[in-house]
């Protein structure tokens, strides 16, 4: 007799685990409470799945414990992953910092050929069955769903986190969890955009440059990154925004203050950019300052940083229509150390619509890393967002769901 494993949430580790579980030999079913499997795939990447990245280590991801994420992407690392998808019929593209995209660009061209595989082996997709709660019974499991009970051998929980609400993920796997006995982590959105508490920023929405945003608490510096910067009419985005959003959100919830320094010029030290501003200055000496920032920044920045610079001019607060020749030595350190530590408070996040992934889920102490199975419960295994595992912006997080999902849907198919 086959063992039948039942697969909670049809999205990147669950499919993953199915084809898995069903290339060893088990009956599987996946239970999916949206009418499709696989619809946030479709939005990874822009459009294109970011599929997994080269580079991929344990320092691209976070959660309480560091080893255990090690273990399981070591155990279906990048190259199983590569192979694996080759093996579907996607090709990879290699882009910039290790980046993985399908060479057809498409993130449809990984979802249908991951749905062709499980229709080669014949793996049932119960959609639109949303899973309300698991109960033990005698051989395993009943799967209580809103339009019916179900019983299986073996049941992996791949329900995702809560970022992306708009593809069906709300929490519900944590609370199957809990049903079961698992303890779970304190969630928050991660890779988000970030509030800002700042007045000028409807003035400054839309601009974008490339430059640097770290994360300090107080005075510590907790991450740098760099990269495209936009602001907004709430706050911040933009890739190295989202990258230190974690960081920064983690320091809201600790009710502690959580700053973003951008840095404009990361490319020059403040004696450099002193030397360029300087001669800007001495050749342009007729033009105001708007004029002679002009061509250097953003126009729309002009007024916002000389205020936040607060200089003065002759005993008034510079403004952009004041000549340049007028700047002292001070004044323009004053304006550098704007362009190059412009500090904002940050006072929140967008809401889980809007994040790519979530930091925090069901804790992996009570997880066997080698299996993916509870040390709770036998039988229960977990794979994907689902966990207390989040992973930076560049391929990180679908590379959890695959390493994940394959050692779940092994071990789940695995005959005892
Ligand atoms: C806009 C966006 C872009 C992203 N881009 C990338 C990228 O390029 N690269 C990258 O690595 N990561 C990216 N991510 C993150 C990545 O998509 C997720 O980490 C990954 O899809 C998680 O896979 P999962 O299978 O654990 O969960 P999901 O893919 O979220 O799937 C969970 C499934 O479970 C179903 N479900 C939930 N509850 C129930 C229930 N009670 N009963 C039945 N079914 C249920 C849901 O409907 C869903 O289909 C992106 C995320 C978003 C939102």
């Amino acid at each position: 007799m086959k063992i039948k494993v039942a697969i909670i949430g049809g999205g990147a580790a669950g499919m993953m685990a199915a084809i898995v579980a069903a290339r060893n030999g088990a009956e599987v079913c996946i239970y999916e409470k949206s009418n499709r499997l696989g619809k946030k795939i479709l939005a990874t990447g822009n459009g294109r799945c970011n599929y997994t990245n080269v580079n991929t280590s344990v320092n691209d991801y976070h959660g309480n414990n560091l080893s255990f994420i090690e273990e399981v992407i070591n155990s279906f690392d990048i190259n199983s992953t590569l192979d694996f998808f080759e093996g579907l019929g996607i090709y990879p593209r290699i882009e910039e910092n290790g980046k993985v995209y399908p060479y057809s660009l498409q993130a449809s061209s990984v979802l249908d050929n991951l749905r062709y595989e499980l229709s080669r082996y014949n793996i049932k997709e119960i959609t639109e069955h949303k899973v309300k709660s698991l109960r033990k019974n005698k051989a395993g499991f009943d799967i209580i769903t809103d339009n019916g009970i179900f019983s299986t051998d073996k049941v992996i929980i791949s329900t995702g986190g809560k970022a992306g609400l708009q593809y069906g993920c709300t929490g519900d796997g944590y609370e199957l969890a809990k049903g079961l006995g698992h303890k779970i982590i304190r969630q928050f959105p991660a890779l988000v955009q970030l509030k800002l508490d700042a007045d000028y920023l409807k003035k400054i929405s839309g601009v974008k440059f490339d430059g640097a945003a770290s994360c300090f608490s107080d005075s510590d510096l907790i991450r740098r990154e760099d990269g495209e910067i936009l602001f907004t009419d709430y706050g911040i985005s933009g890739p190295p925004i989202l990258q230190i959003s974690r960081e920064a959100i983690n320091l809201i919830y600790d009710k502690k203050k959580a700053y973003v320094i951008v840095d404009m010029f990361p490319e020059f030290n403040k004696n450099e950019l002193f030397e360029i501003l300087s001669k800007r200055f001495a050749k342009q000496k007729d033009k105001t300052l708007e004029e002679s920032f002009n061509g250097l920044i953003n126009k729309k920045l002009i007024p916002v940083i000389l205020s936040l610079a607060n200089i003065k001019i002759d005993d008034k607060l510079a403004g952009a229509q004041d000549k340049c020749n007028k700047l002292n030595k001070k004044n323009i350190y004053s304006i550098i150390n704007v362009l190059k530590e412009w500090k904002i408070e940050v006072v929140g996040h967008n809401d889980w619509q809007q994040a790519q992934t979530t930091a925090g889920g069901v804790c992996v102490d009570e997880i066997d890393s080698k299996t993916m199975e509870s040390k709770k419960e036998k039988g229960l295994y977990f794979a994907g967002e689902v966990l207390d595992v989040d992973g930076d912006c560049g391929g990180f997080n679908l590379q959890w769901a695959w390493s994940s999902g394959y050692l779940a849907g092994y071990s789940a198919s695995a005959s005892v």
